[in-house]
């Protein structure tokens, strides 16, 4: 079943971030408090289809995103993986399947110690848990838009973002 997005912008909400002020070292910031879990960012040379990655370790989470993205489909990608975290998602992708141990420890995606908490499972998350992130990172950059909307400076800076994004009045 798919949590309703009445339900995730409840989620968002809870999270109690002012949203004029967004940028995404400050919102990953505000997460890492709230979880209490330093979030580490890494771009990826993926060599298949995949956007993004959260591979969660002991005490960290690691995102990696595709490499070379224009920057607000990278802000996309990233908040869809913050989506999984805070939806309480269990990771059951096979991270092995993707990249190889070596790679993610020389991007600093894993640490030897925590990787035997990563369970390889070979099926991805479910589609629910997809689409539910994809509506998690929508929401949470119409809140950006909407939140800078007074300020015409941001306006013009948001123009191109919600151009990209295809977001409907
Ligand atoms: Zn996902």
């Amino acid at each position: 079943m798919i949590v309703s997005a009445k339900k995730i912008q409840e989620i968002i909400g809870n999270l109690d971030y002012d949203f004029t002020t967004f940028t995404m070292d400050s919102f990953i910031g505000h997460v890492e408090q709230i979880r209490g879990r330093p979030i580490h960012l890494q771009a990826f040379d993926f060599k298949d289809g995949t956007f993004g990655y959260w591979v969660p370790s002991k005490t960290d989470d690691f995102i990696a995103y595709r490499d070379g993205l224009v920057y607000l489909h990278t802000v996309h990608v990233i908040m869809h993986e913050i989506g999984h975290m805070l939806m309480g998602h269990k990771p059951t992708t096979d991270v092995f399947s993707i990249l190889r141990v070596d790679q993610l420890l020389d991007a600093g995606l894993l640490r030897p110690k925590a990787m035997t908490r990563i369970v390889p499972i070979s099926t991805p998350f479910d589609s629910a848990a997809e689409q539910e992130c994809e509506l998690f990172a929508t929401l949470v950059q119409q809140r950006v838009r909407r939140a800078q909307q007074g300020n015409s400076s941001s306006i013009a800076r948001l123009k191109p973002y919600s151009d990209a994004i295809g977001f409907v009045d």
